[in-house]
Order: structure tokens, then sequence, then C-alpha cells
């Protein structure tokens, strides 16, 4: 690698921060080109991180020396933990940010990181040669070489935004689309497909009646995302508040249907099963009476607030008259109007693990450019895209974390195995793996190969030692601590939990049982860190089935060390079905571990391929 060699990122959104930032870490020299500065690090819809197998993947990030849940720590004005009387696994944490700090927050980790140069501009085309990608042409005709590229475009290829049946070209709202780009990697040999989104109108606190709604405050202590967070420096704290909609909305919602753009056809792309507009919620949901609304502040020094739970496409005068039969809104005045945007997106198949084109060599895509949805997808498509970019420019062997070590590859591998039609997010229940891949231990699983990529400086380094080193100590205290039946100690456990003692148990052993926690255990408490006490409980509770797991992990990594070759010709392989091999040979799996996750595989038709592959070898 000579010095004067670059990496680009184009886009400055959830992705395109991670991805940069993530390279200037490796130590190599990238440039970020963006449409506008000022917008790097913007929350295009709602300004909230984390949540249910999304806090996960921002705890993954930040374990690699991310900077998502950093900034949501900068920025966060209301956090709780979800599921928190459910287990670990499918804990999750989820923060409200003040949009104006997130940005800034982020803006500020990207001018602190050496290495990085940040440009505006647009990116109408690519120059390729020899199916190789050598750098970008900007809107003013400009030509920036590179040996590598990282797309993370968003929703701006092709971008049209609706509202009701009217149509702007945009990116999202106030942000013009990529029009050229998204021309120019049509003509490449990619699949590609249209999606949508949407988002709800922005409301003015000022005119709402909070009386009438529900409060929800944040959770007390206040929770982290990051792991480098101290309390010391977090913002104040207030609350969101939760309304309803009424028989009214739906009737206004019902009769109005027929300027839809989702319900008269205009709107071809697919939506977020998961997030659906309001329109979409009482067309499907017909039954329900009212669907909840959160009604989460936009920031600190703003008395914009976004209502969550009726994102809507619908025209903005019938906006305004739903809008106000809900209780608390009923002077509501709307700030922005909600608004739907559909764009081109690329069938992430056509990738490889470490997010390169498979058609394009050095050519990366990361981010809703993919399918996906979501802040958090995108950083962990970003970050991944980053550091394969830089591995490869070191001329170093690629990096993607498995299935069983971080949703992070099994967001990846999700989407380079199996596609998606639909926007694509993360849930728990993507993960095979659960009680292994837990927000409280993404340290653990990923800072030690951050570290070695050279993405973890030093003080977190140290700051990750200490708190293994706590964890393990605490651990080994509580193993040797004996609790002994009838005494002050077994009587006040009971008291406090309701669990007997019927013989002599060491404080861990005592941590297994549901009803007792940490902070039960008459033992002192050594610890105060949540992150390490959740660690500690989490380990005990969980030991015998962790157990297993790693047990079926390993029996795993035995297949999936058996790869399959390149030329392997799927359609020859005796007593597969037509519809199997033609399914084979569409993804060509590169190991049985990845194709034993295509849908439509079953174990029979692995045992088949492994059969076939042994006698190839045998010759
Ligand atoms: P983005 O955050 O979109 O960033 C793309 C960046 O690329 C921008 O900075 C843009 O300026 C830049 N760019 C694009 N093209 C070029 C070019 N040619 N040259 C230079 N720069 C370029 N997610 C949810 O989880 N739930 C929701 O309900 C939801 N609703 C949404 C509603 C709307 C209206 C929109 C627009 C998005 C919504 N999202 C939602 C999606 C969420 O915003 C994205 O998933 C996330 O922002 C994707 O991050 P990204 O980095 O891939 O792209």
């Amino acid at each position: 690698m000579t010095k004067k060699e670059k990496i680009i990122v184009v886009g400055g959104g959830h992705s395109g921060v991670e991805a940069a930032a993530a390279i200037a870490r490796m130590g190599c020299s990238v440039i970020l080109i963006t449409h506008k500065i000022d917008t790097i690090g913007q929350m295009s819809c709602n300004p909230a991180i984390g949540g249910i197998g999304k806090s996960h993947l921002a705890k993954e990030v930040d374990a690699l020396g991310g900077l998502m849940a950093k900034a949501t720590d900068m920025a966060g004005i209301h956090y709780r933990v979800l599921n928190s009387t459910k287990g670990q696994a499918v804990r999750a944490t989820r923060a409200q940010a003040d949009r104006g700090l997130y940005r800034a927050a982020i803006q500020g980790l990207l001018n602190q990181t050496p290495e990085l140069e940040i440009r505006e501009g647009s990116v109408d085309d690519l120059l390729i040669r020899n199916n190789r990608v050598e750098g970008v042409i900007t809107e003013r005709g400009e030509k920036i070489k590179a040996k590598k590229v990282v797309l993370t475009t968003g929703t701006f290829l092709g971008g049209i935004m609706h509202f009701g049946l009217e149509q702007k070209p945009g990116g999202r709202i106030g942000d013009p689309p990529s029009n050229k780009l998204a021309q120019k990697l049509r003509g490449l040999p990619f699949r590609y497909g249209r999606l949508k989104t949407g988002t709800p109108p922005r409301l003015d606190g000022k005119t709402l009646d909070w009386k009438k709604m529900e409060p929800q405050p944040g959770d007390i202590p206040t929770p982290r995302m990051s792991y480098k967070t101290t309390n010391a420096r977090r913002p104040k704290q207030i609350n969101c508040h939760i309304t309803r909609t009424t028989a009214k909305t739906h009737e206004i919602i019902k009769k109005a249907l027929n300027q839809s753009p989702l319900y008269t056809g205009v709107i071809k792309g697919v939506g977020p099963r998961y997030c659906p507009s309001i329109e979409d919620k009482i067309s499907r949901f017909a039954e329900r009476e009212a669907h909840q609304i959160f009604v989460e502040p936009e920031g600190l020094d703003t008395t914009e607030v976004y209502p969550n739970g009726i994102s809507t496409s619908l025209p903005l005068k019938t906006q305004e008259e739903f809008i106000k039969t809900i209780p608390g809104f009923e002077k509501a005045k709307i700030t922005k109007p909600g608004y739907a945007i559909e764009y081109d997106y690329f069938d992430p198949r056509d990738l490889k693990h470490t997010m390169e084109t498979r058609h394009i060599g050095g050519l990366y895509f990361a981010g809703q450019i993919n399918g996906t949805t979501g802040y958090e997808e995108a950083a962990a498509q970003g970050i991944i895209a980053g550091i394969n970019a830089a591995l490869s420019l070191k001329g170093q062997g690629a990096w993607v974390p498995g299935r069983h070590e971080a949703y992070i590859g099994v967001l990846v591998d999700d989407l380079v195995s199996l596609g998606t039609k639909e926007p694509y997010r993360m849930f728990t229940s993507r993960a095979e793996y659960r009680l292994i891949l837990r927000e409280d231990n993404a340290d653990l699983r990923l800072t030690p190969k951050g570290r070695e990529l050279g993405l973890v400086d030093n003080e977190a380094w140290e700051d990750f030692k200490i708190n293994k080193q706590a964890a393990e100590d605490e651990r080994n205290r509580l193993k040797r601590k004996l609790i002994y039946p009838n005494t002050h100690e077994a009587r006040k456990l009971e008291e406090e939990t309701g669990e007997k003692l019927n013989s002599i148990k060491s404080a861990h052993e005592l941590l297994k049982r549901p009803q007792i926690k940490y902070t039960n255990l008459p033992v002192g408490k050594l610890i105060t860190k949540q992150n390490i006490i959740d660690k500690i409980e989490a380990e005990a509770k969980y030991e015998g089935y962790i157990k297993r797991q790693n047990q079926e992990i390993k029996k795993l990594q035995k297949n999936e060390n058996t790869p399959i070759p390149k030329n392997t010709s799927f359609l020859n392989i005796v007593g597969l079905s037509n519809e199997v091999k033609q399914k084979l040979e569409e993804a060509r799996p590169e190991s049985i571990a990845r194709a034993t996750r295509l849908p439509g595989i079953t174990p029979a038709a692995i045992s088949l391929l492994l059969v076939h592959l042994k006698r190839k070898a045998a010759g």
C-alpha cells in the first residue's frame, strides 16, 4: 500500500460514518464524500437508537470501537431497558436522542479522527475498468481515484417522496435524490428492486395538551449504550408520553385511502412489515380500536415532537384532520408533514460477506442500499465494509464475525445468503445463539478482535481489560463465598426473594436461581457497574444452556470449516430435488454452514451434499 492509496466512502449517514471511521482507525486514508457536511449523522426518521435486536448491533459496533453508541450517550435524553423482566438474551436498551446533539456528536467524533478527509459533493458516477472500481466522478466532473469505494447512499438512489398522490424526487425531505448514480448502478450486473419506508408528521409540542397523555419516564439510573460512557457527562433526561388513535382517527384514514399512494398502487416498493404506516395498521388490523403512539421529544432545545406509530403518506390536509382526533393533539400544529419514500435497493445476494460486490472488485455496498432499514443495521454493515475495505487494501485476509459471534454476523449472513424482498430489520429471533449474543457481553465477544484489527484505542482496551478482570474476580469470589442455612444472611435472602436455603450453597450457586439477583446476595457488593453485574448474572443463570449452545457451535464449526469448492456443480448432485439443486446453484454457498441456512435446504439435502463433496475430494 502506497501512501497515496485511499479509500472513498460515499454517504455520511449511519453506515458511511462507521465505514469511514473504521478505515481511518485501521490506519488507512479515507475520503468521505457526502451531499452536505451539515447532515452527516442525520437521523432521517425517529431520533432513537436501540430497541430489541438493534441495541445488540449498536453495542457490537461500540465493542469494535465504532461511533454510534458513544454518540447516543452524548445525545441520549430518555433511556429504557426493554424486556427488563425477561431473560438477558432478549433484553435491549433503547435511547431517545436529541437529534441535533446526535448529529453534532457524530461530526465531533469524525473530526477527531486522523486520516479522515470529508468533502461535500455528489458522486454521480463510478470509474470502473476490467470489472474493478478505480474511483468516483463527482457532479462537477472531478475524478477521484481510489482502489476501494464503499457506497452507503441510503434511501437516495432514485428516491421519490410521496405526499398523498403528489410526488417529488428526493433522498429524504430537504435532500435531492441520487439519480445519476442509480442509473449507473442499474447498468451494472446487479439485481435491484424498489422498497419504501415512511415517516410521521412532526408536531409542535407547544400546541399539545400534555395532561391528556400518559408520561413515560426513563429508567433510573440512566442506562448506557456505550461501554465507554461514564455517567458523569450525560444530557438532561426528559419524559416521553403515550397517547392513542381513536375510532374517529380510523374513520378519517379509511375514507382517505383513495388518496393514499400505497392503496392506489402509486407506490410499488415493499414497505417495512414491522414498522407499518398508520394506513396499513388500520387496514390490516381493522378489529383494533386504537393504536398506541409514543410521543417522543426531538431534543432538549426544540419543542418539536415525533409521534412514533403514525407514519403516513396521506395528503397533508388529511394528516391535519386525523391528527386532531388524537387525545392531546386536538390543537396540534404540524411542523413537517409525514411522507413515504421509494428508492432503489440492490440485492445483497450479489455481495460477499465482506460487503464487497461480487461483480465489481473493490466496490462495497453498506446500509439501506442493501435493503435494510434502521440506523443500527446501517452502522453494522458500514463497520464491516470499512474493516474489509481496509484489510483488503493492506493485503490482509478478510474478517467477518460468524453467526455465533455477533448479531452483526447474523445480519451480514442473512443478507448475503438469503437476500431480502422487504426492508430487513434485526430481531433477536433471527439469531440461533441468543444466550451467547447478549447486549452485556458484546465487548467480550468482539473487543479483542477489534483491538487486533487496530479499531480499539488504548484507553478503551485498558477499560476492557479492567472490566473483564473485575467480572472474573467477582465470579470467583462468589464461588468461594458460602451461605449457611438458618443464618441471618439466609433469612434476609429468603425475605427479599422468597428463596429458601436448605443446605450450604455458594453465592454463585444461589445466583443461578431465577428470583435471586446479584443485589440480593448477602455478600457485600463489590461491583457497581451494571454491565458487569449483567454479565455475572447471565453467565450464572444460563450456565447450562450456554454450555449446550457452545457445543452446538463446535459441531457447526466442523461443517463451517467444510468449504464447498467454487466449481461445484450443484445440478449434478445425485438425490437432490430439482428445487434444492436450483436453490444451491443460485446461491452458490461457499461452505456447508452457509448452505444449511438457505431457505428450503433440509438436513437431508445437506447430508447428500456432504457425501458428494467427500466423493469428489476422494477423486
Ligand atoms: P442514510 O442515513 O440515508 O445516509 C445516506 C447518505 O448518503 C446521506 O448523507 C446522503 O446525503 C448521502 N448520499 C446519497 N447519495 C449520495 C451521492 N451520490 N453522493 C454523495 N452523498 C450521497 N428506519 C427505521 O428503522 N424505521 C423507520 O421507521 C424508518 N423510517 C424512515 C423514513 C424515512 C422517510 C426515511 C428517509 C428513512 C427511514 N428509516 C427508518 C431508515 C433510516 O433512516 C435508514 O435505515 C438509515 O438512515 C440508513 O442509513 P444509511 O447510512 O444507509 O443511509
